[in-house]
């Protein structure tokens, strides 16, 4: 056997043939499927190519410029490119790109910035908070004290009195608002006030807004936020992975330790690459086109769903994402996702506030607009979206109509098309 075997610096997918068709069956599902999953969106060719680049080759460790490797010119300049262009998007003085993912982002700022044992209040997964702010399955839910709060019974909105009470009791050292199925925008300036009334840190995790944030079309986490963390894949459109944020020079030696060594090991330098890469989209003016975009339709989809007579939790959404809640047409999430993706409509069930029923079958649906917006669709698609989503669900057993809807699915987005 020569080495490197033939084709080893050459072939590309080909030489895999049984990887190869996975891959290619997943271009067309996204293809021909409408993506309506909250944490997904469309990236950009840029971005592919930067992930998808030579720097997966090369390992460093630390920060930029004091790298413990050697090499690391090229690595340096460009994780240098996207902490510069993070920190202009979002107005900023620190950046920290190296996160391989949103948990990553948080786990590193809390083993960074509290202690052992610390109490955190986050957002409770079942209201809409993320498993990454203290779960009891997850490392952050073990090592430190966690306190929950919820949202209001009759608004659905947080609770900030809640949030008052439970901080005056637990004593937390750090509050986390966002979360990944909470539509609404968030009051920074009240929750702020409360981490200083007790003491804590205030941590914003921007994951399912930041796309929104950095346009101007959502409140600004900063300058209320400490900390603001966030997911570069979903409303930012780009490299899987996450950032953190901040503005106090005071913190950032335990940040950028808490990140490393603190929960992870060298840099996925091509997903820093990709994060450089969505950044600078982010920073063109077609973003703001975007994220405009991405309001009006998830309002157009709303509208449409409740006047099919289904209810939107909190009456609407701030952002592209949306919850709907099932429970007057008697079927559950699990069940209305799996008829849905029939027709190439792809969602995720999802608990709504109070939900009386279990995770695996919950009473409701989560959409966002974000990907459906990424490849064209307006609001009047949209409408069409939410008419199709509003038939399936009245009625998941009729698989004639589900069929020929899965023709008209076909032929939007063969209209849009992506890649
Ligand atoms: C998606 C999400 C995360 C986690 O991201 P991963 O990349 O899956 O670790 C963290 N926080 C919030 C609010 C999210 O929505």
């Amino acid at each position: 056997m020569p080495h490197p075997p033939p084709g080893y610096f050459t072939h590309g997918l080909e030489a895999d043939p049984e990887l190869e068709a996975a891959i290619n069956g997943e271009l067309a599902r996204q293809r021909d499927g409408i993506e309506l999953i909250a944490s997904e969106n469309i990236v950009s060719r840029l971005v592919l190519a930067a992930q998808g680049s030579v720097l997966t080759n090369k390992t460093v460790e630390g920060a930029a410029y004091a790298r413990y490797y050697g090499g690391a010119a090229f690595a340096d300049a460009i994780e240098a490119l996207a902490i510069e262009r993070a920190k202009k998007l979002f107005k900023c003085r620190f950046a920290n790109v190296q996160p391989h993912s949103g948990s990553n982002a948080n786990a590193g700022v809390f083993l960074g910035l509290l202690k052992l044992g610390d109490a955190i209040l986050s957002m409770v997964v079942a209201a809409g908070g993320h498993i990454s702010h203290g779960h009891k399955a997850t490392l952050t839910g073990r090592d430190y004290k966690i306190a929950h709060y919820g949202v209001n019974h009759e608004s659905e909105l947080i609770d900030l009195d809640q949030v008052r009470d439970l901080a005056r009791a637990s004593h937390p050292k750090m509050i986390v608002a966002g979360g990944s199925a909470y539509p609404r925008a968030i009051d920074f300036a009240t929750l702020r006030a409360i981490a200083d009334e007790v003491g804590a840190l205030l941590l914003v995790d921007m994951a399912h807004f930041a796309g929104l944030v950095a346009t101007g079309l959502y409140p600004h986490p900063f300058p209320h936020a400490h900390v603001v963390t966030t997911t570069t894949y979903k409303s930012l459109r780009g490299a899987r992975g996450g950032m953190v944020l901040w503005n106090d020079e005071s913190l950032s030696r335990r940040i950028d330790a808490g990140v490393f060594p603190g929960v992870q090991g060298s840099v996925m330098l091509h997903a820093v690459a990709g994060k450089a890469a969505c950044l600078g989209e982010a920073l063109r003016p077609e973003f703001c086109a975007y994220n405009e975009a991405v309001l009006a339709n998830a309002r157009a989809l709303a509208a449409t769903l409740a006047n099919n007579g289904l209810r939107i939790v909190t009456g609407g959404t701030d952002m592209g994402l949306m919850l709907v809640d099932l429970t007057a047409t008697g079927i559950t999430g699990d069940v209305a996702a799996k008829a849905l993706e029939k027709a190439g409509l792809a969602v995720n069930k999802n608990m709504i506030p109070f939900d009386p029923r279990p995770p695996e079958a919950p009473s409701g649906l989560r959409l966002s607009s974000n990907a459906g917006t990424t490849r064209g669709f307006g609001a009047c698609e949209f409408e069409r979206i939410g008419g199709w989503i509003a038939r399936i669900v009245r009625n998941p057993s009729d698989l004639r109509g589900i069929k020929d809807m899965r023709e008209e699915v076909l032929a939007l987005c063969g209209a849009f098309p992506i890649y």
